[in-house]
């Protein structure tokens, strides 16, 4: 099955009580047994519910993988990951993470004795510096977020290989459409699938897809031992959203492309961060493991002023000042003081993250419309 056929049907069947063409919303929190012991596959839905379920399948087959689990939010599936850890063993992951990966990370889990290195991943021989008998993980993020760097996947699990060590992969940027870390040598592949999976801003929620057994085990354990599941409607919502994914991506990249060649040829407009362009750094990894370049940039002003970026996002109209990204209305954010403010300063500045930095998430509008709309704030 392809791509645009594997959204619609990859993991579905019509509901066999009713032939009910899309997946019924069970709320319902417990199901009639036969007899002790005997249940038709579901017990309580924390455990396992039918929409839940559906939803799980069919994540598993866009990503190319064989079992799906579905989380109240992307963090608690990063959680989920995490709790797979004992105290003593170490992680690797990159330098530029998502602000509530890394606030997880060292806030949460660093008191439980696990030890966290961030180094920049797009040098593979930082990563491999970091090894040792103790690394039981490497975590990345492709495309970066906001500075949108490329982590060569397929390096990263030879790395991980060697190690010993599981690759985990923050595929949100990038989506099934444009990537599949799992054909790259990836253990396990998280999704907030929040952003352009649900796709249009109405659901909280995260999953995790792999193709290995043993690993799918411990994940359902801990999902019902920690009991972070999402709601059968929330569960609906996704399947719907997920049905016009490749369509919406396809235009998400379009404009994407217009709005980032805009930008760079704009007086105002310092660096232009988007990996589809030839002067990228990462370009050929990207060109390598995508098959498109997304809808999400990143640029910085002439004038370094935080003054300055905050006038930008808040002269926007059409794109709207707000954290978030992947639904099908344009956002606006200044990273720095928004979804990046929990990185202490110099930690945000070494990445890149300056006073003037702005992050778009460029919807699926009449990118016109867009580039009127930038134009006016620009100016
Ligand atoms: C939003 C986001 C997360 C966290 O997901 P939530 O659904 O907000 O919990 C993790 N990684 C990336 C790249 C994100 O954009």
């Amino acid at each position: 099955m392809k791509f645009g056929t594997k959204v619609i049907h990859g993991g579905l069947k019509p509901d066999e009580s009713t032939g009910a063409i899309m997946t019924p919303i069970y709320q319902t929190s417990t199901y009639i047994q036969d007899g002790i012991g005997n249940h038709r596959g579901y017990e309580y839905s924390r455990t396992q519910n039918p929409t839940r379920h559906a939803l799980e399948r069919n994540l598993a087959s866009i990503e190319n993988g064989k079992h799906g689990a579905c989380f109240g939010s992307g963090l608690a599936a990063i959680d989920c990951v995490i709790k797979m850890l004992n105290p003593g063993d170490e992680v690797i992951s990159t330098n530029d993470l998502y602000g509530g990966t890394f606030r997880i990370f060292t806030s949460i889990f660093e008191k439980y004795g696990i030890k966290f290195h961030f180094v920049g991943m797009t040098d593979t021989s930082a990563v491999e510096a970091k090894v040792n008998e103790k690394t039981k993980l490497i975590w990345v993020e492709t495309p970066t977020n906001p500075m949108m760097n490329i982590v060569d996947i397929e390096a990263m699990s030879v790395v991980a290989k060697n190690a010993g060590a599981l690759l985990a992969v923050d595929n949100t940027f990038a989506t099934p459409y444009l990537q599949n870390p799992l054909d790259l040598g990836a253990d396990i592949v998280m999704h907030s699938v929040t952003k352009y999976l649900g796709g249009h801003s109405d659901v909280v929620m995260g999953a995790l897809i792999t193709s290995d057994d043993d690993i799918a085990e411990e994940i359902y354990r801990i999902q019902n031992s920690s009991g972070a599941v999402t709601a059968p409607m929330d569960s609906f919502l996704v399947l719907r959203g997920i049905k016009t994914l490749h369509l919406r991506i396809d235009r998400h990249c379009e404009n994407g492309e217009k709005v980032a060649k805009y930008l760079v040829d704009h007086p105002k407009v310092d660096k232009v961060y988007w990996p589809g362009f030839e002067s990228h750094p990462n370009h050929n990894i990207a060109e390598k493991q995508m098959r498109g370049f997304g809808g999400m940039i990143s640029f910085s002003l002439v004038s370094d002023k935080l003054k300055d970026a905050h006038s930008v996002v808040s002269k926007t109209k059409v794109f709207a000042l707000a954290e978030s990204l992947g639904g099908v209305e344009s956002l606006i954010g200044h990273p720095a003081t928004m979804t990046h403010a929990s990185i202490p300063k110099e930690e945000r500045e070494k990445i890149g993250v300056s006073e003037s930095l702005i992050r778009l998430s460029v919807g699926v509008e009449d990118v016109e419309d867009l580039i009127d709309d930038l134009n006016q704030a620009l100016s």
